[in-house]
């Protein structure tokens, strides 16, 4: 079984309601990260998941919204009440390292850690196994080198995660078959930004990928209030899910 929870339905923009990109998979096995978004590990620590379990952390892109709290993670694992001595497996989108390495250029000590070792894993179209999960990534298109996750558990269930896009036809090979998808949705129809999806293009990137569940996301101010699934309805028949902060699904 996977379970999937998340952490933060919001982007950059501050909310009382939604945290910064933030989705924890759990296994029983795993405790995987998709995106490190502001309020992230206070979420987790409300949730009972302890900084020494995680990862896992899989990284989408390197806007500020979706790596907001790299540092505040490091820095925390520094205290004492955390005995990590496994590694910290950071993977994800291409200029992971070269971030981390300036990070810790400008904080020096204070968030490298000493006890155990931090890898980085930088992927572009690769899969990769992690206990009970295999996990691709997909180019998508939003930054340079910005991908999207495809997580599948042994039992065959798989769940996809687009981070931040357009409209591109790799997303619908990403969200091919899935059980769930969760979809980045940040401004409605009427108000579309270029590199962001809205919920009529993420309701045919469902239908065209045949995904049985799909769940809407990064939510930007111009999202509240309106009616998002009515939007989504005439392009998809399957079930559209609102994310909010601590909403948990099981696949
Ligand atoms: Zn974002
Ligand atoms: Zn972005």
């Amino acid at each position: 079984m996977m379970k999937l929870t998340v952490l933060g339905s919001g982007t950059g923009f501050p909310s009382a309601k939604r945290g910064g990109p933030g989705y924890l998979i759990e296994t029983g096995r795993v405790s995987l990260l998709m995106d490190l978004g502001s309020g992230t590990l206070a979420k987790l620590h409300g949730l009972g998941v302890s900084l020494e379990q995680v990862g896992p952390i899989l990284i989408t892109h390197l806007h500020p919204d979706h790596v907001a709290e790299l540092v505040s993670l490091l820095f925390a694992l520094k205290n004492i009440l955390f005995a990590r001595r496994e590694p910290l497996c950071f993977m994800g989108c291409r200029g992971l390292a070269a971030l981390l390495q300036k990070l810790q250029a400008a904080h020096g000590e204070w968030i490298r850690p000493t006890e155990f070792p931090v890898e980085v894993d930088e992927m572009s179209a690769e899969m990769r196994q992690v206990g009970d999960l295999s996990i691709a990534a997909f180019p998508v298109e939003h930054t340079a080198g910005s991908v999207g996750f495809r997580v599948r558990e042994a039992s065959g269930a798989v769940l996809a995660y687009s981070g931040d896009t357009d409209f591109c036809p790799a997303l619908i090979d990403l969200v091919r078959g899935a059980d769930l998808a969760v979809l980045e949705c940040s401004f409605p129809d009427e108000k579309k930004c270029a590199g962001h999806l809205t919920p009529r293009e993420a309701a045919q990137v469902a239908s065209r990928g045949g995904v049985r569940r799909l769940v809407l996301s990064h939510f930007y101010p111009e999202c509240e209030g309106v009616d998002l699934i009515a939007q989504c309805r005439p392009f998809f028949t399957g079930e559209v899910i609102l994310a909010h902060d601590l909403l948990e699904l099981t696949l």
